[in-house]
This record gives structure tokens, sequence and C-alpha cells, in this order.
């Protein structure tokens, strides 16, 4: 048998909660144009007062770009229109608009938090963390469905589109975050897929579908993001228990290197790339993999986490920033289907306990997380 999840399809109350929030206005458009052609921009960095002769009222902020040659070096008002900059002088300053002056509001983002898990984790960080908190979406009329239904709950989650499958549309998450709030403080990388049991795709399609977004977008995510993340930062890959199990299915070599501590990043690709082509070859099982393409992913998202935290040590040591892989339960979703014993927000307390480990705490880091207890890997 090569299906995956022995879920059940969703129940009609969830199709019917899914339909109820469809209809909803968009809300206003949180996410800023992306600049086209045009070098990176120079960011500001906040100044003393400016003399009223610079045009500011003593309540005004101001802010000196820093990176203006010192003909430019003039002061820019938030808030003023940005025609206004324009006229006022340098060409230096033509691309920052007062709106892309950065931000000091720690930032949150959850991938694939349209609905299930990653929603529930948006709902819990937007009443616990304190900042923005991005609620992503690969289709952004699904996310904007997501964003007004929590608006309605009294939350006020901003939204971003965020594809993992696809390259651009990451680069362009981690560009906006660059921009606008200079890094990110929590990555939950909650994105995933699971063929049902049921599913009569071919295996070898299953694992390349699956492989690609539960390990090698989610790694691309964190190649992409993980340089942003701030100091005590916190990141949470959501993986399961079913990699636990999958690696029990491994042959005693796979498991050794799949536990090994010294394992790098590139030899993990070489390993889910060769899983991969076993199963075009139908010799998957023969090579020492287990029957669940899911479950492969998933070991995947473990180790790739085990490694990250290693080179956080390695590299970061003194930024005090902890990185965790978990599993968050059998959970109601699309997904795991309705007999799953836990709601979403049950699902999210797990995540959302590692997002938001306090500044003090030093650990858990690098390890596997269920119940909010570390498990062995
Ligand atoms: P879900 O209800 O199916 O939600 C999955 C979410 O991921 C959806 O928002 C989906 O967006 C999004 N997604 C899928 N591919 C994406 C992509 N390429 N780019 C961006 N977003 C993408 O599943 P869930 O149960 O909440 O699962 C959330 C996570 O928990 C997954 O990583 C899953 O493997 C893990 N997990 C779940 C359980 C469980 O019992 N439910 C158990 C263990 C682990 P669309 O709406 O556009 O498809």
């Amino acid at each position: 048998m090569t299906g995956e999840y022995h879920f059940p399809p969703a129940p009609d109350s969830l199709q019917r909660e899914r339909e109820s929030i469809d209809g909803h206005a968009i809300p206003r458009k949180t996410h800023l144009a992306k600049r086209k052609n045009k070098p990176p921009l120079p960011l500001p960095s906040p100044t003393r007062p400016a003399p009223a002769a610079a045009g500011g009222g003593a309540a005004r902020r101001h802010f000196r770009c820093a990176r203006l040659p010192p003909r430019c070096a003039q002061l820019l008002l938030v808030g003023r229109p940005f025609p206004a900059l324009r006229s006022a002088g340098s060409d230096c300053c033509f691309g920052i608009h007062p709106e892309k002056i950065m931000s000091n509001v720690p930032v949150a983002v959850v991938t694939g938090s349209n609905k299930g898990i990653g929603l529930a984790i948006v709902r819990d960080l937007c009443k616990q963390f304190k900042g923005d908190v991005y609620l992503t979406a690969r289709d952004p009329a699904r996310g904007q469905e997501a964003v007004a239904k929590l608006q309605e709950e009294g939350l006020h989650p901003l939204f971003h589109q965020l594809d993992i499958d696809d390259l651009q549309s990451i680069k362009v998450l981690r560009d906006f975050l660059k921009e606008k709030y200079g890094g990110l403080n929590v990555l939950v990388n909650n994105a995933g897929i699971a063929f049902k049991v049921s599913d009569r795709t071919p295996f070898a399609v299953q694992a390349e579908v699956t492989l690609k977004t539960n390990f090698f977008g989610t790694r691309n995510i964190c190649t992409e993001l993980l340089p942003l993340i701030k100091p005590y930062g916190r990141v949470v890959n959501v993986s399961s228990m079913v990699s636990i199990s999958a690696l029990g299915g491994c042959s005693q070599e796979l498991q050794k290197k799949f536990r090994s501590d010294t394992i790098t990043e590139d030899e993990l690709v070489e390993l889910m790339t060769k899983f991969v082509e076993d199963t075009k070859k139908s010799v998957h099982e023969k090579e020492g993999w287990p029957n669940t393409a899911y479950g492969v992913s998933k070991i995947g998202v473990t180790v790739l986490s085990r490694i990250q935290a290693r080179m956080l040590n390695e590299k970061r040591k003194g930024d005090h920033i902890l990185l965790n892989a978990c599993c968050p339960g059998w959970v109601r979703t699309d997904m795991a289907g309705p007999k799953a014993p836990k709601s979403p927000e049950e699902g999210a307390e797990t995540p959302v306990y590692l997002a938001l480990l306090p500044s003090d705490a030093d650990g858990p880091h690098g390890q596997f997380v269920s119940e909010k207890t570390v498990r062995t890997w």
C-alpha cells in the first residue's frame, strides 16, 4: 500500500464552515508593491528631531537618510506625501516613500495559514505575540478570506502571498520583510500537503509532489528567511510524529544517517532526492525506504531542523535563536479529516509554545517536540 494518512475526507461541517466565510469583502491591501528595475532602497535611519527650518513641527518625527551623498543629506518627514519629498530636492531620495521607512515592530510569519492548524497558529499569535502577525497563503483570495474571518473575531492579522513551491514568491516575501522590518522575529513553517490514502496517483508522483512542498519548499523558505531571523528569534518547523514512525521503517543504514549529528544539509538533500528517484525506479523499498512519501518528507523536515539548529549554534551562538521541529498531534483539518481527536486550536498549542519561548529560555533547540515535550529522535 502506498497511501499516506488513513484519514477520511473532510466532513460536511468543515466544508460548510469554509463556505460560510466565502464572500466577505477583501480587506485593505497590506503589503507594499515591489519596486521594479531599481536598485535596493537606501533605508533611512532614525535621527534626532530636525530644526524647525527643515519644515517640521515639534511633534513631527524625522529620519535622516543614512546612505545619501552629502549634497542630499536632507531630512525626510514621516507622513509628508511622497511627491513633496521628491520636489524637496535630491534625486537620491527618489525611491523613499515614507511607508518604506523601516519598522521596529516585531514580526511573525506563518506559512500555509489560510486554514487548518496554520490559521489557528495565526489566531493564537494575534492574541499573544506583541507585534505584526502575517497570515500567508499561496492563493491571495483564500488568504484574504481567512484574514477577514479573524478580523470578525476582533483580531488584526496582516496578509502576504506566499507559495512555498515558488522560489520567486519566497524571495518577494524575503525582500518585503527586509525592507519593512529589517528582518523577522518568528517564523512558523506550517505549510504542508498529504495525499489521501484512497488517492490513486502513482506512488512516484506522490513522492515527488509531497517532497517538493514538504521538504524542498520548507528548505527554500529556510534558506531565504533564516538569515533574516533577528536575535532571540524563534523558528518552528511543523513536522509530524509520522517522521518518527517512518524513521523506524528505514533501513539501519538510513536510520544511522538520519540520526547522525554530523549530517550536512547537502547530504540530506541528496538523500531526499534519492528517495524520489528510487520511487521512480520502483526500488525505494529495496533501497531501505519506508513506503510513505509523507513520512519521508517529514523525516526531511525533522532532520533539516536538527541541522539548522546546529548551524545556528556554530554561526550565531550569541543570538539566542531557538529552532525546533514539532508535531501538532492528530488534528481535525482538511488534511487529517474529522476523526482526529484534536481541534485546530489544540493542534496549534505546541507550535505556538515553541514560537513564543521566552527570551531567557535556552531550550528546547534543535529538538523534535510534541505535546510541548522533547521526544527522542
Ligand atoms: P491543511 O488543513 O491541509 O492546511 C495546509 C495548509 O498548507 C493550507 O493552508 C494549504 O494551502 C497550505 N499549503 C499547502 N501547500 C502550500 C504551498 N505550496 N505554499 C503555501 N501554502 C501551502 O493541513 P493541516 O492539518 O492544517 O496541516 C498543517 C501542518 O501540520 C502540515 O505541515 C502537516 O503536515 C502538519 N501535520 C498535521 C497533522 C494533522 O493531524 N492535521 C498531523 C501532523 C502534522 P491551500 O489552502 O492553498 O491548500
